[in-house]
């Protein structure tokens, strides 16, 4: 576990928040923790979230993902730690900032539409108490921007899980909040709307300029909607990185399987930078100090070649059409998949040699959440 991550993200290739690093973080969150009975649900978040970004908690159910949201939204009371939002304690010590005074949006799994309301007033509900001028331009406004002009009078029930979708967004941002918190926006939509509808959610995030943090446990969601993502287990937060970083400079074991595919093997030190496994000789990532490491085998980097000596076989294949991943049993019955090309060269049954490309993570089997080299970020 890497218990000394930085409260801020890592350093990405593009850096979104970073222009206005110097500014307050939009969301602060220290020592977050949460009991439920003696059910550890949370135990100490450090979040730093820099405004104008997206983040994602991503993590297996039961990780403690939703109660992080919900201490950031104030319906529920953490145990212990601080929540900042904009500069303004919301949570602490003596400090308990009631949900509907913490100037967050919220978009919950089921959209929570009121039925009985039309899409405007749906929208309008937030800023009830404001001039009519004012709400009513500030609702077009809103949807405008998620793109629902011609459906302001209709229900919310003749509305596509989408379009839904986009008036829950569209409530949630109209009131100009500092934070919108999502809790697994996409998990109602079909698979082949779901991708369309996370690509519009975030260009409508991103020309708000809104910060937000949703909440989901399915990795392809957090690693191409979001700019940083935390990856939890739990209760606790493994690493807090860009997408790109999760996958080539995993902090923990935990990460480098929960994120992206990986097949792992027991290796045996055989240098510092070499590591002995099933398949062979592998040169690593990082300086190897104990004799015994967990090795990650990422399936797009193992090549096979047909090879009737070789001790290996196809056992097994996935096809996909734009590519397949083949699974290869190894003699003591590991299995190691190779994702390839769409030929079907190799049928199940074939001797093929492994190889693969690059050096690869290990991680020490002794703690299989910690990496012991105290160079590795976190
Ligand atoms: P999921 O993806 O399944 O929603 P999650 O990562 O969001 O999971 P949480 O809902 O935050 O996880 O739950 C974390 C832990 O706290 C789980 O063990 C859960 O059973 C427990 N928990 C959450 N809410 C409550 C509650 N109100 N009462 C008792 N236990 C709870």
């Amino acid at each position: 576990m890497a218990s000394d991550a930085p409260a801020r993200p890592d350093d990405g290739p593009s850096d979104p928040g970073g222009a206005s690093a110097t500014s307050a973080p939009a969301l602060d969150v220290r020592g977050l923790e949460k009991r439920f009975g003696t059910t550890v649900a949370v135990d100490g978040v450090d979040l730093e979230v820099p405004r104008g970004s997206l983040t994602a908690l991503l993590g297996p159910s039961g990780c403690g993902k939703t109660t992080v949201l919900r201490m950031v939204a104030g319906l529920a009371d953490p145990d212990a730690g601080t929540i900042t939002i904009d500069g303004t304690l919301v949570s602490g010590p003596g400090v308990a900032v009631p949900p509907e005074k913490r100037n967050v949006g919220l978009v919950f799994q089921d959209y929570a539409l009121f039925p009985h309301l039309t899409v405007a007033r749906n929208v309008a509900y937030g800023l009830a108490g404001r001039p009519r001028a004012e709400r009513e331009r500030r609702t077009a406004d809103a949807l405008t921007l998620v793109g629902l002009e011609g459906v302001e009078d209709r229900y919310p029930t003749a509305l596509s899980g989408g379009q839904q979708q986009r008036v829950a967004l569209a409530r949630a941002i109209v009131t100009r909040p500092d934070l919108v918190l999502l809790d697994e926006p996409f998990s109602n939509l079909d698979a082949t709307l779901r991708a369309a509808v996370r690509e519009e959610v975030r260009t409508i995030l991103r020309d708000a300029d809104q910060t937000a943090v949703f909440v989901t446990h399915d990795q392809e969601e957090a690693l191409s909607l979001a700019d940083r993502v935390a990856v939890m287990e739990a209760g606790r937060v493994h690493q807090f990185a860009h997408p790109q970083t999760l996958y080539t400079a995993p902090a923990t074991r935990f990460v480098a399987e929960f994120v992206g595919e990986a097949d792992v093997l027991a290796g045996t030190r055989a240098g510092t930078y070499l590591v002995d496994t099933p398949i062979g000789r592998l040169p690593t990532v990082r300086p190897i100090s104990q004799r015994h490491v967990a090795v990650v085998i990422r399936p797009e980097s193992v090549r096979l070649r047909a090879d009737p000596q070789a001790p290996a076989v196809v056992s097994g294949i996935s096809y996909f059409g734009h590519d397949q991943l083949t699974q290869v049993a190894l003699p003591a019955g590991e299995v190691v998949r190779a994702r390839r090309g769409p030929q079907l060269d190799l049928e199940r049954g074939r001797p093929v040699r492994i190889e693969v490309d690059g050096p690869v993570h290990t991680f020490d089997v002794t703690d299989p959440g910690a990496d012991t080299d105290p160079s590795a970020d976190g």
